[in-house]
């Protein structure tokens, strides 16, 4: 599966060649946690590296632009539209600065069922890496299966049961997690690491170099759910967003985004009839007149300095 995927993006780096491309890069976090299992933070310093570069070669586009040069059919080479999956706070409090110093604009791609509150994999991050003891077995609430912890080291233990979680319902993990919670002595999650709250998105959504997005509202992935549940992720989500910032909101990111794994066909019908218009991947790759607007491809980005950045850049845009 990893090696079809890289022999996927090695095909359309090699097709995307010859025709006038731009990029969407995507960020999660601009954060320097003591723990950041998913690679999702990008420290302040280095992330004023990225957006200084993209400022001083004139790259930067918004993912508005983008939207009209593709449907225009006359798409700019070499521009660089920023992007963030999830909305977390440091968003607002850590980006938000430098993107403003830097006069780039952003998108930010956000779950709306748990506004003000941490991510399930955060808060279970934080008991299985951080916890200074665990129970020899872990179970899960109102069935049999339970999970050694001494046989596993807390990485495999964290990986393994992240898996089996991002399969379950919403409300499946979130009765594990209280139940864990109460019974694993672990160190609080730090304040920062929280979804924006209602009140904080609105603020962060006024400012004129910030658009939002969905990003659906309990952040599972689409595919496995049914069409109607798909949509109503999507419209919910979308919904709440249009009412909080009082723009409607029509563009979209899969959570998880592998094109096969976490969104499909139907995913991206479910898209068009929630009146989405736009939807970004977190396949790797850059965007051409050609690109799929349900599936964009995306750059992720992760914490490297502004030389590793640019190279990253270059290497694909
Ligand atoms: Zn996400």
């Amino acid at each position: 599966m990893a090696l079809q995927r890289k022999l996927r993006e090695v095909g359309h780096w090699l097709a995307s060649r010859a025709k006038p491309r731009c990029g969407a890069l995507l960020y999660h976090r601009v954060d320097e946690p003591e723990n950041d299992p998913f690679r999702l933070c990008v420290s302040p310093e280095y992330f004023a590296g990225h957006m200084e570069s993209l400022a001083l070669s004139g790259r930067a586009l918004s993912v508005p632009k983008l939207q009209e040069h593709l449907s225009d059919g006359e798409l700019p080479s070499g521009k660089i539209a920023v992007t963030f999956d999830d909305g977390y706070l440091d968003n607002l409090e850590v980006a938000l600065p430098i993107l403003e110093q830097f006069e780039i604009p952003a998108t930010l791609f956000v779950t709306t069922g748990n506004l003000g509150q941490p991510f399930w994999w955060d808060r279970l991050a934080n008991l299985i890496l951080l916890a200074p003891n665990l129970p020899e077995l872990l179970s899960f609430p109102s069935s049999s299966k339970s999970i050694p912890t001494t046989s596993k080291t807390r990485r495999e233990l964290f990986d393994y049961i992240t898996l089996e979680l991002r399969q379950r319902a919403p409300a499946f993990r979130e009765e594990i997690l209280k139940t864990w919670e109460s019974l694993i002595d672990a160190p609080s999650l730090a304040p920062q690491q929280r979804c924006q709250s209602e009140e904080e998105l609105k603020r962060f959504a006024q400012h004129p170099l910030i658009e939002i997005g969905a990003h659906s509202v309990t952040h599972s992935r689409l595919l496995a759910l049914p069409y109607e549940k798909q949509a109503e992720e999507i419209k919910t989500s979308a919904d709440r967003l249009a009412k909080i910032t009082g723009t409607e909101v029509t563009i979209l990111s899969y959570p998880f985004g592998l094109r096969g794994r976490d969104f499909n066909g139907d995913t991206i019908a479910a898209a068009k009839e929630s009146g989405i218009t736009q939807a970004f991947a977190a396949n790797r790759g850059v965007i051409t007149s050609d690109s799929d607007g349900y599936a964009l491809p995306r750059l992720w980005i992760h914490n490297r300095d502004h030389t590793a950045f640019q190279t990253e850049i270059d290497r694909w845009v």
